[in-house]
């Protein structure tokens, strides 16, 4: 067709075949601008995490699918899925890897909701989508078959700790939890990761000296789920970053040591007044009343 077409434009019939050359040029230009058009769209609608973890929003946030390579999405119904789109790439190449190299499968909990923002019941961060709460468990139905919207609702993260929350509970612990986390927590772009200090203890012992554990910050709860915290993107100049983590090292010392009493149960959250939602910055407003 190509020779056909090279041979034809030397022929006789030479102006007709110019005008065709015209035509062609013309419609690769309004291609070009096109294309230019769509450049200059997709740099207006950039997302961007704005404020902090625990008081921001987020502009042009991006939605995780509900089912990915090693992942599915639960509890669809409270709209938690969309995230920077730095979570949701870290949140589907952390699933890819755990079904490629480990067999395993991961549930997504909250993220944060289409705009970021405060979360009414239990999460105080969440708010800029940056936040991934993973659970702690190999789901043997998810692992076999994608799960109905309505089995998706009724799971919540079941603890790996006994009743008395001193031990890790050896039935309900699968080994792939430490090779997940390590995985998650490797990532150049995580922050931290929160998890309850009697899982960190065991981790410290799985994987003694490598310093990712560094990044296993023990918290209260946590112990059905992890929590990942990603940094602030690149550009994202509203982004503020959390204090950075005050160890050096695996963290599976003093600071782990910390956390326990010296009957072995960890000590009680202190208690403090009523939460109060902290104030949002300035460019949240528009964003979370639809206006962007
Ligand atoms: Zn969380």
């Amino acid at each position: 067709m190509g020779i056909l077409f090279g041979f034809k434009l030397f022929d006789a019939n030479i102006i007709g075949d110019m005008r065709l050359l015209i035509i062609l040029i013309t419609a690769i230009s309004v291609t070009v601008i096109q294309y230019g058009g769509v450049a200059i769209a997709s740099e207006i609608s950039i997302s961007e995490s704005i404020g902090s973890y625990t008081a921001g929003c987020i502009r042009n946030s991006a939605a995780l699918s509900i089912n990915g390579e090693g992942y599915q999405v639960i509890r669809l119904g409270r709209g938690r899925y969309f995230g920077n789109p730095e979570t949701i790439d870290y949140i589907e190449s952390l699933s890819k890897k755990v079904n490629e190299e480990l067999n395993g499968i991961l549930l997504i909990a909250d993220i944060s909701q289409q705009t970021g923002g405060p979360i009414l019941d239990d999460h105080s961060s969440h708010q800029m989508g940056l936040d991934a709460d993973i659970l702690l468990w190999q789901h043997p139905i998810a692992k076999n078959r994608t799960l109905t919207i309505t089995e998706r609702e009724h799971i919540h993260p079941q603890s790996v700790l006994t009743s008395d929350e001193m031990k890790i509970d050896e039935f309900k612990w699968d080994p792939i939890n430490g090779e997940i986390l390590k995985v998650a927590a490797s990532d150049p772009k995580v922050e931290r990761i929160f998890i309850n200090p009697v899982i960190k203890r065991r981790l410290c012992t799985d994987y003694a000296g490598e310093l990712w554990l560094g990044k296993l910050r023990p918290w209260y709860g946590h112990d059905g789920h992890f929590h990942v915290r990603l940094r602030c993107p690149e550009g994202n100049s509203l982004c503020k970053s959390q204090k950075p983590i005050e160890i050096t090292g695996d963290g599976c010392g003093g600071d782990l040591d910390s956390w326990f009493r010296a009957d072995g149960r960890i000590k009680k959250k202190r208690k403090s007044g009523p939460s109060v939602q902290k104030k949002l910055p300035a460019e949240c407003a528009a964003i979370m009343n639809g206006m962007y």
